[in-house]
């Protein structure tokens, strides 16, 4: 701990400190506070939090003595010390005045270089996301995430607000949990409510079994959409019975689910909570008619929701550009968002990386009503990160990325042509980051992350875990620059 002691000194004398003897200072950090001064630094490749003063604040931080001041881990109790003194550490939501991003963050370092992409745009980032699955892959916890969403905003010095997704969330217990930790944007994944087998159904089967409903259920239904137009901003959505009988089917139970859910959760949380709907993990695509259906019954119930997901048509595979009719595209994502304006909720876009040939369009018709998700596309650009810094590392990722690529199917839809990836044995170190701008060697490791990062050799050491991060963590300056760039070009061809 004795490097620490200059920075400390610096700090108790009521000064900004500065990187000297192998400790990194993050300068943007330097805080001042009822008497207690604060930074964040680096040693090696572990980041701790240095305090001196004298008040709560220092008090109620959990650290080592040295000098006049404390070393302090960057431990969960250390995050909610400072989430307590610095509102800005703390998980917003934004409503529907400006557009935001996620920015899932699997590996707990790429935020600082989102903050840097993000700062200053029309856009806010949503810095903590990850679903239940890929928390799991990674054995990563919520709090593991909003503790690094937390550490990441501290150490840039960045006070223009952030959000944390608790993605595609499907069981109550896990909503009421994510809420009281103090997650700010909630997407319910009704996929579970959605039913799949009423798309390929007879239309004899599908009459009978909505003739089975309860009386006062059809009425409800009936009365209001039976042969009506709905006039949305120019865009005429009709229904007729088949029509109407199929989504009330298909999304009907879905629809209470939403309600329920909002009114016990989202309505009752003490603080403002983005509601983001999610029924893009479906088989069949969202037709514009469906979306409207269920805007108008959430409308009709009172429930209020800051962004909907259809799913589109076409392709959102992992990491690679849009596979899909442009045209087609063009028309529905138009549809789409007038049908999301019209209710006044942002349009919301899963799977959102690299779709460069439709971000266009989609900044187009949104027009700033727009959330988009991204995620695994981070953890590519670390691993190009790897390709650079550490060859070796790299070429034995990507062959246990190959040898393991079938187990990830069960969990991710992707279609890569694996044999059109270079073979590794004839690509020299100088051209390994070359494969990040591959699409098949892109899914490869996109879908394999979770594997990587926890296999284990014959004793239970990580295989590749401690040199990734630690790779990382020496070349963090490599990793933003690299975010800020790839980033950045989703933002620029977004408009934001
Ligand atoms: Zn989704």
């Amino acid at each position: 701990m004795e490097q620490f002691n200059k920075v400390i000194e610096t700090l108790a004398q009521g000064n900004k400190p500065s990187s000297a003897d192998g400790v990194t200072v993050y300068e943007s950090s330097f805080e001042q506070k009822d008497g207690t001064n604060l930074v964040m630094v680096k040693s090696g490749t572990d980041k701790y939090l240095l305090a001196a003063g004298e008040s709560d604040l220092f008090s109620e931080l959990n650290g080592e003595s040295v000098g006049t001041g404390k070393v302090c881990a960057l431990s969960h109790e250390n995050r909610l010390v400072l989430n307590k003194y610095f509102d800005y550490t703390v998980p917003q939501a934004f409503g529907t005045k400006i557009a935001t991003m996620g920015l899932g963050d699997r590996l707990g370092v790429a935020s600082p270089g989102h903050i840097e992409t993000t700062r200053n745009r029309k856009v806010k980032p949503i810095l903590a996301q990850q679903s239940i699955r890929e928390l799991t892959l990674l054995n990563r916890t919520m709090t593991d995430i909003l503790d690094a969403a937390s550490f990441a905003v501290f150490q840039e010095g960045y006070k223009d607000g952030y959000g944390a997704d608790a993605d595609h969330i499907k069981l109550e217990k896990d909503i009421a949990y994510a809420i009281e930790l103090g997650f700010s944007f909630l997407t319910l994944d009704c996929s579970e409510q959605i039913r799949n087998d009423i798309e390929g159904a007879s239309s004899e089967d599908i009459q009978k079994e909505y003739a089975g409903l309860p009386v006062d259920r059809k009425e409800y239904f009936n009365s209001h959409y039976l042969n009506k137009t709905f006039d949305v901003q120019g865009l005429e959505i009709k229904f007729d019975e088949d029509s109407l009988v199929k989504n009330v089917l298909v999304y009907g139970e879905a629809i209470d689910f939403m309600e329920h859910v909002y009114n016990e959760h989202v309505a009752k949380a003490d603080k403002a909570i983005d509601f983001e709907i999610s029924i893009d993990e479906t088989e069949t695509v969202t037709a514009p008619e469906a979306h409207f259906f269920v805007a108008e019954e959430l409308r009709r119930r009172g429930v209020t929701v800051q962004s909907l997901a259809p799913r589109f048509c076409g392709e959102f595979q992992k990491g690679i550009d849009y596979i899909g009719d442009l045209e087609q595209f063009e028309k529905e994502l138009h549809e789409h968002a007038e049908i999301a304006k019209y209710f006044g909720y942002k349009l919301s876009i899963h799977s959102g990386s690299d779709k460069f040939s439709v971000f266009p369009i989609i900044g187009k018709y949104t027009e700033g009503l727009l959330h988009i998700k991204t995620a695994g596309t981070n953890w590519l650009e670390a691993v190009r990160v790897i390709a650079v810094e550490n060859p070796d590392l790299y070429r034995r990722m990507h062959v246990y990325a190959e040898d393991h690529f079938e187990e990830t199917l069960q969990y991710y839809h992707v279609t890569p042509d694996l044999d059109s990836v270079a073979p590794l044995d004839d690509t020299s170190d100088a051209d390994l980051p070359k494969y990040m701008d591959h699409d098949a060697a892109r899914q490869l490791f996109h879908v394999t992350y979770g594997i990587l990062l926890t296999a284990k050799d014959d004793s239970g050491k990580d295989l590749f875990r401690t040199e990734f991060f630690e790779t990382l963590l020496n070349n963090e300056d490599t990793y933003r620059n690299g975010l800020v760039k790839h980033i950045g070009r989703h933002l620029d061809l977004l408009g934001l």
